[in-house]
């Protein structure tokens, strides 16, 4: 039990029950808070959004952890995305923004995503820096919306999220370990390419200027961006590896392309990325847990850049905080009813390219989204007119895994015996209505979800994904029982681990270790497909 001085994180609504834990005494400096008649502005908001009519539930810390001193961190969910909070809690995307200077402090943002690929807020937390304590408040405070999700929709399992895509952020990653340990973090294609970006582009410019003396500002910038683009394409499909060993001669063989000629971006590549991420980035890692096909925090068009754009106007808005809470809370009520008819409108909607039969059962039930990456699928078999049929490799189970959706391979068999998809061929994530169709299958490939490389114990300076030391990894085959979810949160708020038992303490792989087969998936969006020449077959 916790004892009444490690309490600091508090759910308003319930002040009666303790949630997680202390340790915020060593970080009062952090907060530089905007007085606002002798409240921080946390405090304002705090007020402005609590109350028993008010239509959101948070979770708050103080900087003593006792309750009548100043607050620090508050976490703020809209109740009325409940429901979709419920329907879609399997993959996350985690978002910081710095622009909201109204609260001098940063704001992360927990995103969902629905299953016609809209994104929604699942939570805001304000904190007063970065660090790991910081980002564990966040997390913990996630992790009891689940729980108290959990108590109102019990028959959805609200299991920790499969994966949660992030920048990168060392804090953000070594608290989403603590409080989620067996979630996949996925990073941010987007800031990766960013980062590589800018470190390359100097490097063309360079070379281009020793070759050719007279081109002109056009030709320079051609040669620029041609370089530039054909250089992350050939990354992109590198890290398209359906294998650990394909991973290994992609890599090999994108470094004997380049190593030469850009060697210092190359250097940074293999000791800031590949060697501390690997398993975050490359497709045979993440793709084995449910990710939806998300690869960017900030799809630069679409619905999740609107929602920060949207976010980052209210922070910098001439309004006091009560002008900001009030925009953001419009914000948060447009896009919930915006979401809501979407969804039902599609629910109505006849769709001619579904016409194979095959879709009869699913059409108007699962999201047009869902069915149109398995039309991808389906086309492999029966491409569409003028377009060739490809050979068909072995099934990986990676479309499967991280999809939640039938690959190639299941579709085939379907075909073969003259019968179409069920529903309970595709994750309940991909239903209009998830509670219509009601308890959750098991679909055919699932078993691999939980197949995952044991989690090792890394040395300092020792990366899990750095090249070479894969085989110096062990498994830790115990068979003690597994923390609670409330241990393991409250270790992770407390950083105090070492209550913790079984998966918690060292986790041990799930499930039997499936070989690595050779197979490719060609399955994704469109978008994926760019530029993914490398050993590229055609399967799911
Ligand atoms: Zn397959």
């Amino acid at each position: 039990m916790l004892t009444r001085h490690t309490l600091n994180v508090f759910e308003h609504e319930d002040p009666g029950i303790p949630l997680i834990s202390r340790d915020i005494y060593n970080q009062r400096a952090a907060a530089r808070r905007q007085e606002l008649n002798g409240r921080s502005s946390i405090e304002a908001i705090l007020e402005m959004t609590s109350g028993d009519d008010s239509d959101f539930n948070h979770w708050h810390a103080t900087e003593s952890g006792e309750r009548n001193s100043r607050l620090s961190r508050l976490f703020l969910t809209y109740k009325p995305n409940r429901e979709l909070i419920a329907h879609n809690h399997e993959v996350l995307i985690v978002d910081s923004t710095y622009k909201t200077n109204k609260f001098k402090m940063p704001l992360v943002n927990i995103i969902g995503v629905t299953p016609n690929n809209k994104n929604f807020f699942i939570g805001s937390a304000f904190i007063p820096s970065e660090t790991v304590e910081d980002y564990k408040f966040v997390f913990g405070a996630l992790a009891h919306l689940y729980e108290s999700i959990e108590r109102e929709y019990p028959n959805i399992g609200m299991e920790a999220p499969a994966t949660i895509l992030g920048d990168g952020d060392a804090q953000q990653i070594a608290a989403i370990e603590t409080v989620f340990p067996d979630t996949q973090y996925r990073l941010c294609i987007w800031h990766i390419n960013g980062n590589i970006q800018a470190k390359l582009l100097p490097k063309i410019k360079a070379e281009f200027d020793s070759k050719s003396s007279n081109s002109s500002a056009e030709e320079r910038k051609e040669y620029i961006d041609e370089t530039w683009k054909n250089f992350k394409n050939e990354w992109m499909g590198t890290l398209q590896a359906n294998s650990p060993a394909i991973w290994d001669s992609n890599w090999m063989q994108f470094r004997g392309d380049y190593d030469n000629r850009f060697p210092s971006v190359m250097a940074y590549i293999q000791k800031s990325i590949v060697d501390k991420h690997t398993k975050r980035l490359v497709k045979c890692w993440t793709d084995r847990h449910y990710n939806w096909g998300i690869q960017a925090t900030s799809r630069g068009e679409g619905q999740h850049g609107i929602l920060k754009n949207e976010l980052g106007s209210l922070g910098t808005s001439r309004g006091d905080i009560k002008d900001v809470v009030d925009k953001f809370r419009l914000l948060l009520r447009r896009t919930n009813s915006e979401i809501r008819a979407s969804l039902s409108q599609e629910s109505q909607k006849f769709v001619q390219r579904f016409e194979p039969s095959i879709f009869s059962k699913v059409i108007k039930k699962v999201s047009i989204y869902a069915l149109d990456r398995v039309l991808g699928q389906y086309f492999l078999l029966k491409p569409p007119k003028g377009e060739e049929i490809g050979t068909l490799r072995p099934c990986s189970h990676l479309f499967r895994a991280a999809w939640g959706l039938p690959c190639v391979h299941e579709i085939k068999e379907r075909i073969d015996t003259n019968k179409s998809l069920e529903p309970e061929d595709f994750h309940p994530h991909w239903f209009l209505d998830r509670r219509l169709d009601g308890h959750h299958s098991v679909p055919p490939c699932r078993q691999f979800e939980n197949i995952q490389e044991p989690r090792i114990a890394v040395p300092k300076g020792r990366q899990p994904g750095a090249l070479g030391k894969r085989k110096k990894q062990k498994e830790d085959l115990s068979t003690e029982r597994n923390s609670s979810h409330h241990e393991v949160v409250a270790a992770a708020v407390s950083g105090d681990n070492s209550q913790l038992k079984g998966i918690h303490r060292a986790p041990k792989p799930r499930g039997r270790k499936r070989k690595a087969t050779e197979d490719i998936s060609s399955s994704q969006a469109p978008e994926r497909r760019r530029g993914l020449r490398r050993k590229q077959g055609t399967s799911g």
